[in-house]
């Protein structure tokens, strides 16, 4: 689903990631832990390409991301890669059933039945139709996992995906994401200080002083 070699970043002269290579198989869910601004979140943006590295190589599948264009890397992020934050990004003027169908509208495709189908799954069916303030937390969260696998991404790239909820609801959408993951052989890479999440992961990598082990 995914593989990174050698990847390289820095933010003006200061150097945050030293030659990071890593893998991500199908199905696979890895986790990745660091003390705070040892560069996690960097690592994601890049391996999402929402920013592009000082150098090395980022591939979704057969597709070399990091050397697209902006707007071809945007068309096969869409396609292939959803992501997840701590804080859920859901657009505050569309309801919930059209934040879904947000992916679909950039592909020019018609995903209503799948966007039905993750709001029953995720327990929003009956919150679909009202806007992302009118929500809990929790089913914030919940519907940014469904809008992230809208499109089936052969990965799923997730920021601190339970950092901002309470225990029972940091176990609901842990639950979810997993279980999702694995039913549709999406690859995982899973940055969390929750060792609740990360001990259910099948690896756990160690990113410290711009190094992954
Ligand atoms: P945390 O666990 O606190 O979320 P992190 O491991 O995700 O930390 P990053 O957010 O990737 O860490 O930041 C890594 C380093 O890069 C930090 O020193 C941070 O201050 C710096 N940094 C992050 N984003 C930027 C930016 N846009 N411009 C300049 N420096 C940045
Ligand atoms: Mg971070």
């Amino acid at each position: 689903a995914l593989h990174a070699r050698a990847v390289h970043h820095a933010y003006g002269q200061t150097p945050v990631l030293h030659g990071v290579t890593l893998s991500v198989q199908p199905g696979e869910v890895v986790a990745v832990s660091g003390p705070s601004g040892s560069g996690k979140s960097t690592l994601l943006h890049l391996l999402g390409g929402l920013d592009t590295p000082k150098s090395g190589e980022i591939h979704w599948a057969d597709v070399r991301a990091d050397t697209l264009s902006t707007q071809a890397r945007a068309h096969e992020r869409t396609r292939r890669v959803g992501l997840v934050f701590q804080h859920h990004y859901l657009l505050q003027d569309l309801t919930v059933h059209a934040n879904l169908l947000v992916p679909a509208q950039l592909l020019g495709v018609d995903l209503r039945a799948r966007a039905d189908e993750l709001l029953a799954r995720v327990g929003l069916t009956d919150r679909a139709h009202l806007y992302p303030g009118a929500l809990s937390g929790g089913e914030r969260q919940r519907a940014a996992l469904a809008r992230a696998l809208m499109t089936h991404p052969a990965l799923l790239l997730a920021d601190e995906p339970t950092g901002s909820l309470d225990r029972a609801n940091a176990d609901r959408v842990a639950d979810l994401l997993l279980d999702l993951a694995r039913a549709n052989d999406t690859g995982v890479l899973l940055v969390t200080h929750d060792e609740r999440l990360a001990a259910r992961a099948d690896r756990t990598l160690h990113l410290e002083d711009g190094h992954l082990h």
